[in-house]
């Protein structure tokens, strides 16, 4: 699951107490874990290795230069969904040939930087799209450019709304029918070669069900498209893989891999996977300080110093964060992360945060350890879609992050200034 956890009650990144990384980062801070991300990123390596796997870390889900650049060290690609992101991946040294780029929305712009950077694939989500991808490959592409068209096999991720992506009605990607009539008139087209299907369902789901009515609805289209001689090369399931936002409650990259290996093996195709979450949600906590606790009307309320500009997820989604003080009495170690673990002395609490918005809380109606003014508490599984969706509301300066590695933690992004806050505006 992840290098978080409690010697004789106190709370440890790796082998470095996070208080003391608080004392020295302040809070609110995100505090990643090296070894959890490489852990993740070589289970996953390893259990679609029988196959011609490249896994693209997808970068929306935690940017930071330090974590693509250790990633890329470790033979991910990467999942981009915008120039910027592009700019990133390229920053840390990723091999373009491993890069693809998804996203309903791409500028022209954003399109001429991917070309140049001679990218793997990009993932095209309409026929326009296509057509101006073609338009701008005649005149900038310095090779031959490859595109996967996304389909949508209209399934029920079984997630939030927001969170789910591969139904019919949904703004993605083109049904299965219309993906015929997509590779009829522009499958044989070049300059650009249209020669893998991308499929992303969502994120959020718990099962590998999704995943496997994909692949069986994926295979029939793939023969089809081939019947008619077009050249599918590729097959590339998005992302999506769970998280362990609670103890062992979701299936791990092995038994994904064992569902879907076997429907792959002998079909000719290279496939592409695009985690985000699975690798990195557990690789890092949100670490934030209790400012004050408070009785309102029959609540309790715990207020600590980090809020949905920090983190959004469970204002957004209504997200699971499992949160505990990072120093309990031996009564108070968590035996497992639930969202119904509840011990004896446990009392039930609001954990919210100083933003003027009704909407900001990181747990409700939680059975929590009594706190005090000044304790740490720490929000776990906070690496995926963390820092990545913070913001300024507020005018609250970003969160720093830092990365342990063992006995040692380097700050990968400082604390943003006040200065930092009014510079774009001077
Ligand atoms: C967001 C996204 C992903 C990553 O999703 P996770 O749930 O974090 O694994 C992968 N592919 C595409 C196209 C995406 O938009």
């Amino acid at each position: 699951m992840d290098l978080f956890c409690y010697r004789d009650g106190v709370l440890f990144a790796e082998d470095v107490a996070v208080e003391h990384i608080a004392a020295e980062v302040g809070t609110p801070a995100y505090l990643y874990s090296r070894g959890t991300f490489v852990d993740h990123l070589h289970k996953m390596q390893e259990a679609y290795h029988e196959l011609d796997t490249t896994i693209c870390f997808s970068v929306k889900a935690c940017t930071n230069l330090h974590i693509l650049k250790l990633m890329a060290a470790q033979g991910s690609g990467f999942d981009i969904v915008s120039g910027g992101e592009l700019y990133r991946a390229l920053q840390a040294g990723a091999d373009p040939a491993k890069i693809v780029y998804a996203g309903v929305g791409k500028t022209d712009e954003e399109i001429i930087q991917a070309l140049q950077a001679r990218i793997a694939y990009f993932n095209i989500e309409s026929e326009q799209e296509l057509e101006n991808l073609g338009r701008l490959a005649q005149r900038y592409a310095r090779a031959e450019v490859k595109a996967a068209l996304r389909v949508n096999p209209d399934i029920d991720y079984q997630t939030h709304a927001y969170m789910t992506t591969g139904k019919k009605d949904t703004k993605f990607g083109v049904d299965i029918e219309r993906a015929l009539a997509v590779f009829e008139k522009y499958g044989r087209h070049r300059p650009v070669r249209l020669c893998a299907i991308h499929v992303h369902l969502g994120t959020g789901g718990k099962t590998i069900d999704p995943f496997v009515n994909a692949v069986e609805k994926i295979l029939p289209l793939i023969d089809r498209l081939r019947q008619q001689g077009h050249e599918i090369e590729a097959l590339n399931l998005g992302g999506g893989y769970a998280a362990d936002y609670e103890t062992q409650t979701v299936p791990s990259a092995g038994q994904y891999a064992a569902g879907l290996v076997p429907l792959l093996q002998d079909k000719g195709l290279k496939l592409v996977l695009e985690p985000g979450k699975s690798i990195c949600a557990n690789s890092a906590i949100l670490l934030t300080r209790v400012l004050y606790v408070k009785q309102g009307g029959r609540k309790r309320f715990v207020i600590v110093d980090a809020g949905m500009n920090d983190l959004i997820r469970p204002s957004l989604y209504g997200a699971f964060h499992f949160l505990w003080p990072a120093r309990v009495d031996s009564r108070f170690v968590p035996t497992t992360r639930s969202q119904k673990l509840s011990l004896d002395g446990c009392e039930v609490v609001d954990i919210v945060g100083p933003i003027c918005e009704g909407a900001d809380f990181l747990a409700q109606d939680r059975s929590f350890p009594p706190v005090q003014r000044g304790d740490l508490i720490a929000v776990f599984t906070a690496g995926a879609y963390g820092f990545t969706m913070s913001s300024n509301y507020n005018s609250r300066p970003r969160a720093p992050e830092v990365l342990v590695d063992g006995g040692r933690f380097q700050i990968i992004r400082r604390r943003e200034t006040y200065e930092d806050l009014v510079a774009p505006e001077r």
